[in-house]
């Protein structure tokens, strides 16, 4: 709906302005009831899915063995000391054995046998000791082996229990986006279907912003409130929805451009008349006429004439310029009245010698007909 008239231009603004308006104010309604949907993409956590009494259960006998293993170290560490000490008590006893041993040959003292005696003895309880710290020792060490081995079991039943419980979740996961896509496909389906309808039947009618509020309005719902939610099964169901999507507007484009096309081949058929009074109509068409012509392009068959000073569009014969028929100012064949004298410009009246022109012009361009350069 474009108009130059100053009043229509600034309505047509606010007009527009009253379709973003109209559509966040959509678009507020619209999230609020997709906020009250049932099952929002809810946080789910692995803790949900495990049995809690039974992880408990296995981290209250793993706390056990850490600390058992913690009594067993400690235990190892000061039977090793001891065992050091009584290994060194041991070698600075035979060390005095030794020597006594050799003292007594010197000076064959009698006394002395019952002090070598008794350091015999000494060695002796010393090595009884030393064997029952090692037994002692390599015990603590075969209790320490034992309880590193039931913690990683343990361990390993702890991790099967989450391993578990992982699955279970993402299986609820994925049938929760399902779930969640498909509401919202509902939703959003309609709006989409209403917009299409919508379009294709009222975008020209005075009602057009609402329209277009509409449109935008399932267009930020298919693609911010839905796109994001397309369940990702390996990515088949995006690829073939993008597929399909693709499919659908170049399918709609294609034929679009074929309407284009066979609408212009048409209306190449008629004469210079009946195309030249479609082409100002309504008020509508004969702007979109002038603005086309003042780009240089001819507003019957959309081509570009070869120069602005020519009368005629060289592809399909559109009269574009010619002369006033009460002062012979040459203009836009399209001006209702004379820019120079102000006469009305009727087509019977006023073009005797160009729209005969015209005719003779298009009867020869229909004869050989110029090579289409967009079909
Ligand atoms: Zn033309
Ligand atoms: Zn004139």
């Amino acid at each position: 709906m474009k108009s130059s008239r100053q009043l229509s231009k600034i309505v047509n603004i606010f007009l527009h302005i009253i379709a973003l308006v109209f559509t966040y104010f959509l678009l507020q309604g619209g999230s609020l009831i997709i906020q009250n949907l049932p099952n929002r993409h809810t946080q789910i956590q692995l803790e949900d899915y495990l049995d809690k009494s039974q992880l408990d259960a296995l981290n209250k006998s793993l706390d056990a063995r850490n600390l058992e293993a913690e009594t067993l170290g400690f235990n190892q560490q000061s039977v090793r000391t001891e065992l050091d000490g009584l290994k060194e008590v041991l070698a600075i006893q035979q060390q005095n054995y030794k020597e006594m041993l050799a003292s007594r040959y010197v000076t064959e003292d009698s006394q002395s046998n019952n002090q070598v005696e008794q350091i015999r003895k000494r060695i002796e309880q010393g090595r009884v000791a030393i064997t029952d710290a090692t037994q002692k020792e390599n015990q603590l060490e075969q209790s320490l082996l034992q309880n590193q081995q039931s913690r990683s079991q343990i361990q390993q039943e702890i991790r099967n229990l989450k391993q578990d419980a992982r699955k279970i979740m993402r299986e609820e996961q994925r049938s929760n986006t399902l779930k969640a896509f498909l509401i919202r496909l509902l939703f959003v389906l309609p709006l989409m279907a209403i917009a299409v309808f919508l379009f294709k039947r009222y975008r020209d009618s005075n009602y057009w912003p609402f329209v277009y509020g509409w449109g935008y309005f399932s267009l930020y719902a298919f693609f911010i409130e839905l796109v994001p939610y397309f369940p990702s099964y390996g990515g088949y169901v995006r690829s073939i929805v993008g597929i399909a999507a693709c499919f659908l507007i170049g399918r709609f484009l294609i034929h679009k451009l074929q309407d284009y096309l066979e609408k212009k081949r048409e209306m190449e058929q008629r004469d210079e008349e009946s195309r030249r009074s479609s082409l100002q109509n309504n008020e509508r068409n004969l702007e979109n006429s002038f603005e086309k012509i003042h780009k240089g392009i001819c507003p019957s068959c959309d081509r570009k004439f070869a120069s602005p000073d020519n009368k005629y569009c060289v592809y399909c014969g559109l009269c574009i310029k010619r002369e006033c028929g009460s002062c012979n100012t040459l203009q836009m064949s399209f001006n209702q009245f004379c820019f120079e004298c102000g006469e009305p410009h009727r087509e019977e009246q006023g073009n005797e010698g160009s729209a005969d022109k015209a005719v003779e012009h298009n009867r020869s361009a229909s004869s050989s007909p110029p090579a289409p350069s967009s079909a």
